[in-house]
């Protein structure tokens, strides 16, 4: 029998369906001793609209991660999980969800999954592009809205 995951590492966006994530990510660690760790990404402005924001945004962007600090707090506070559990931080979404799953060994990345259609088809999916990357295995859980 394979040996029950341990370490999961969950990511939330931080919308109204970051609970179904979680739900789903703390259901799999249910009965056994292990290790939720939760990830909220805010890419940074210069990386969301091109290296040439034509103003100082320091201190929008400090705002932003004060605010996704908290909200993130609040749902980790909902699953029990240790403050030194949830990382916030600045960069792009897949990369770094995927180096912390590798610092901290997580042996499941747990993300929601929208379904496509139309232009958004062309964007993909967090899921999809994490699937490459991963040196763990990766539970997509699909939302209902569709992206
Ligand atoms: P998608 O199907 O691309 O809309 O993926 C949505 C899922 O990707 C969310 O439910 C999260 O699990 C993950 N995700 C999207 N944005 C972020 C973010 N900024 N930080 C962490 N996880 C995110």
């Amino acid at each position: 029998m394979t040996a029950p995951y341990r370490k999961v590492l969950v990511a939330i966006d931080c919308s109204d369906e970051s609970a179904d994530v979680l739900s789903r990510a703390a259901g799999v660690l249910e009965g056994i001793e292990g290790e939720l760790h939760l990830i909220h990404v805010i890419e940074p402005l210069a990386l969301a609209y091109g290296a040439d924001v034509p103003m100082d945004v320091t201190d929008l962007q400090s705002g932003l991660v004060k605010q996704a600090r908290d909200t993130a707090l609040d749902y980790a506070r909902q699953y029990r999980i240790n403050e030194d559990r949830i990382h916030v931080e600045l960069g792009s979404i897949e990369k770094t969800i995927l180096d912390k799953a590798d610092q901290m060994g997580a042996d499941l990345i747990v993300v929601g999954s929208h379904t496509r259609s139309g232009l958004a088809l062309l964007l993909g999916s967090t899921a999809r592009g994490l699937v490459p990357g991963a040196h763990c295995d990766v539970l997509a859980v699909k939302m209902h809205k569709k992206a």
